[in-house]
């Protein structure tokens, strides 16, 4: 029998996106333009369909779950940023983490540095996710 389990067979996109709104807007939807709270939701990324939209009632700017996170602007399902994460907090190589997640050395670097550089600046300013 083998043994050997995929992190990531475990792990849903819908979760990763539970995830992200839990910690992003634990005190409700913020608009990241404005910073206002006035916010409404515009239905889902048409790509990523857990991905929620939503428009300020402020200065009606549009943003969504990952609008300003490190996680914005990739072609890599969210799930797979957040299990990079993961393993990283375990102290896996890049190389351990390309095999695990199922991606070549370069993409597995690529992320690891930015997640990074993400991380550092929590501390001079926003929570893992912004920045
Ligand atoms: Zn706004």
């Amino acid at each position: 029998m083998n043994l050997l389990i995929s992190i990531s067979s475990l792990t849903s996109e819908a979760a990763c996106f539970e995830q992200v709104r839990a910690r992003r807007w634990a005190d409700g939807v913020v608009c990241p333009h404005c910073k206002s709270h006035e916010t409404i939701r515009r239905g889902k990324d048409d790509t990523q369909t857990e991905r929620q939209r939503y428009q300020c009632k402020g200065c009606e700017k549009r943003f969504d779950d990952l609008t300003g996170t490190v996680f914005e602007g990739h072609h890599q399902p969210l799930k797979v940023w957040v299990l990079c994460l993961y393993l990283m907090s375990l102290n896996l190589s890049n190389q351990q983490i390309a095999r695990e997640l199922g991606l070549n050395k370069d993409d597995a670097q690529a992320m690891t540095e930015q997640l990074r550089q993400g991380i550092e600046k929590k501390n001079t300013c926003k929570p893992v996710w912004e920045c």
